[in-house]
């Protein structure tokens, strides 16, 4: 162990890997190959850190001290050799996976992740020379405040590399809970076809996305209606894994034509201000 971490891939995720790897005492290189997200990424840290300091969770030197163990790189060949972690979080395309995973085994970490939402740990091993230490570790937005990490076990994942695993996110004060390699895993399969559903309602007029929401967090408990979920976790992001999840299960996971033209006009959720919502500075407004 020598505490050293990486991710690939600063979206979304990625940021949020590399936060709660800083603050659980990590020195954390972000490769980012877009320029300017990767000139962006430290001040979206900052911005978190700040926001944590103001809310009383972390004191400034906390604050300070995990912002001096995050460099922000732009090859995944500038990462030093055997670092503890390396966790691809890259879109959610096999084959752009597949590259970055088999070129992130060449800097030799012990553990090599990824952090699909839904393609076969298996499928994506492919390339890998040590395919015994590839695993999945799937975090949930924003990976600040969500608890859970699911462990994918892939046909090769050694049973060391599950435990290491287990190890590593209990360090990063995550709850985890280990699943067998399925497309889709326990988590993906379950919320997606909810998100689903509730689009395809959209198209057929039953209610509003905000009343659709509104019903499902009043009427079933659930912290964030399907459709705002959509927009935080971006369109595009759902409609990737709706495509795998539609090759592997069939037409009960075919993306609505409302999702294809959404993410086709631009309109991606949170990200880029507007999804099934308008979103201004992360606050929701209807339409
Ligand atoms: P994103 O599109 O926000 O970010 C991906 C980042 O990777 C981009 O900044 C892009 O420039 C960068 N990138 C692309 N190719 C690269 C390369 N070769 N080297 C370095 N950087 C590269 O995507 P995201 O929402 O952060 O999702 C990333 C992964 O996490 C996907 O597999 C997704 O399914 C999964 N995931 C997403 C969510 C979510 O809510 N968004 C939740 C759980 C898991």
């Amino acid at each position: 162990m020598n505490d050293r971490f990486a991710v690939v891939g600063a979206g979304t995720m990625g940021i949020g890997i590399a936060y709660v790897a800083a603050g659980a005492g990590y020195q954390v290189d972000v490769v980012e190959a877009d320029a300017e997200r990767a000139r962006a990424v430290p001040d979206l840290l900052a911005q978190r850190w700040a926001k944590a300091v103001a809310q009383g969770r972390l004191s400034q030197d906390e604050a300070e001290a995990n912002r001096s163990r995050v460099t922000v790189l732009r090859q995944i060949a500038e990462i030093d050799m055997e670092p503890d972690v390396i966790v691809e979080a890259v879109p959610e395309r096999p084959d752009l996976k597949r590259t970055v995973l088999a070129e992130a085994e060449s800097r030799a970490p012990a553990l090599l992740a990824s952090n699909t939402s839904s393609l076969p740990i298996g499928t994506l091993a492919a390339p890998l020379a040590r395919p015994e230490r590839f695993i999945g570790l799937h975090f949930f937005n924003p990976v600040w405040a969500m608890a859970l990490v699911e462990i994918v076990v892939g046909p090769a994942t050694a049973a060391e590399t599950t435990d290491t695993a287990v190890a590593l996110a209990k360090r990063l004060g995550k709850e985890p809970v280990v699943v067998r390699d399925m497309p889709g895993f326990a988590t993906s399969r379950l919320g997606v076809m909810l998100g689903l559903e509730a689009i395809r309602m959209v198209e057929d007029g039953v209610a509003s996305p905000a009343d659709i929401d509104k019903a499902m967090v009043l009427g079933y408990r659930h912290p964030v209606g399907p459709l705002e979920l959509t927009d935080l976790v971006g369109l595009d992001v759902r409609l990737d894994i709706a495509r795998t999840l539609h090759a592997a299960y069939g037409e009960r996971f075919a993306p609505p034509p409302l999702l294809e033209s959404m993410v086709a006009q631009g309109r991606l959720g949170r990200k880029v201000g507007h999804g099934f919502y308008r979103w201004t500075d992360g606050v929701r407004s209807d339409g």
